[in-house]
């Protein structure tokens, strides 16, 4: 029925590493005093490192451990702990070419290393610190999903009166790299459109409520003219309304993640073809000013963005094509198409006929074949990159 996409040949699998950041409050007031004096010992190990112009491991320990454990009481675990931790820091200023003034340590940070300096228990909600016990106060709700991760690092920090210990876990995945099958996504403003060559399906965005609540704060600022900025109680409920306009927009693409990569799964494939966003945003720059399209690229990031994530922690692969008229030529012959009536489109050429979504889900699906079968002659393909979820 349509061009058949050429057999997609990726040999192999590879190991990828999940890894997430788990922040979690604790409770605990033994840890202030021990903390000071991490805290200026790592000061003392940073001017230390300053003066000797050196990031040797070796020379760090040989000049510095003892003093960190006589002078500052540093248990030997601990100092080791303190003196990488003041070389990361001291690295990271080297390796910045704009410098700026030296590192000065005011925020209480502690790095930790696992089972040495600390120990965490999901059952009991109960950390070790440094041989004190503490109690686990506040922790993401959807912390069982990490069950089966690997505790690495943590880093212990203070903010005003409160203690918080992040820990670093991290899973081993296997990507399959060979070709099982394919599924292409297309994010417009109204509906996402999913699909393989055979079956296509559709869930309408939430694009119109984010606009219905950046479209009710407008109106405030609209009628209260100057006022709105003195007056706290309108400024709040401008606030809140540009703030639930971002939920809406978060929680859906943190949902159509999920749901793409069900649908994935369900399709048999372990390919995900997205369109490129860099590549996308020249096209969609001419409307740029109106706040209908910033959010519909805010939420075409965050889509794309927790695809990503979902498909990395299920084993599977994304790739991005060009977008160029992928919703305007006709899948079966290349001719460009025209609109024939409410969102259908048609070929002249062949008699192609079609909904505009499903027509763009083709060609992405025929362009994610193509360049997977021609990935090793032409390149044309991204690796997964991934990085630890963070807001934008
Ligand atoms: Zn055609």
């Amino acid at each position: 029925m349509l061009r058949a996409p050429e057999r997609a040949t990726r040999e192999g699998s590879s190991i990828e590493e999940e890894i997430v950041t788990i922040k979690m409050k604790i409770c605990s007031s033994a840890l202030e005093p021990l903390a000071e004096r991490y805290l200026a010992g790592k000061r003392f190990v940073l001017q230390w490192l300053y003066e000797h112009k050196t990031t040797s491991l070796k020379e760090v320990h040989k000049a510095l451990y003892e003093v960190l454990r006589e002078k500052f009481g540093l248990k030997s675990k601990l100092a080791q702990d303190c003196y990488r931790d003041a070389i990361a820091v001291y690295k990271s200023w080297l390796e910045n070419p704009k410098k700026g003034r030296f590192p000065v340590l005011r925020n209480v940070s502690l790095w930790l290393t696992p089972k040495l300096s600390y120990t965490v228990d999901f059952n009991t909600m109960t950390a070790k610190i440094l041989g004190e016990e503490v109690k686990i106060v506040g922790y993401p709700h959807n912390l069982s999903q990490y069950k089966d991760f690997k505790v690495k690092e943590a880093r212990l920090v203070k903010r005003g009166d409160n203690w918080y210990l992040n820990v670093t876990m991290k899973k081993k995945v296997q990507v399959e790299k060979q070709v099982k099958g394919l599924i292409a996504v297309d994010i417009n403003m109204d509906f996402i459109t999913l699909g393989n060559d055979k079956q296509v399906i559709e869930i309408p965005t939430r694009l119109h409520d984010a606009v219905h609540f950046k479209k009710l704060a407008e109106n405030l600022q609209k009628r209260y003219q100057k006022r709105w900025r003195e007056n706290k109680r309108i400024l709040n409920r401008i606030r809140s309304f540009h703030i639930k306009a971002r939920n809406v927009i978060q929680d859906f693409a943190r949902k159509v993640g999920k749901w793409v990569v069900d649908e994935a799964k369900r399709l048999n494939a372990n390919y995900i073809v997205l369109e490129d966003l860099n590549k996308m945003i020249s096209h969609v720059k001419g409307l740029k000013k109106d706040y209908r399209d910033r959010l519909y690229l805010m939420q075409y990031r965050r889509v794309q963005y927790w695809i990503e994530w979902q498909a990395k922690k299920h084993g599977l692969n994304v790739i991005y094509v060009k977008p160029a008229y992928s919703s305007t030529t006709c899948p079966k012959c290349g001719n460009k198409l025209k609109g024939n009536g409410y969102r259908m489109l048609k070929c002249e050429k062949c008699g192609f006929e079609d909904h505009r979504d499903y027509v763009a889900v083709c060609n992405l699906y025929g362009r994610g074949s193509l360049s997977l079968a021609t990935a090793s002659q032409m390149r044309d393909v991204n690796p997964n990159q991934w990085e630890e979820p963070s807001p934008f």
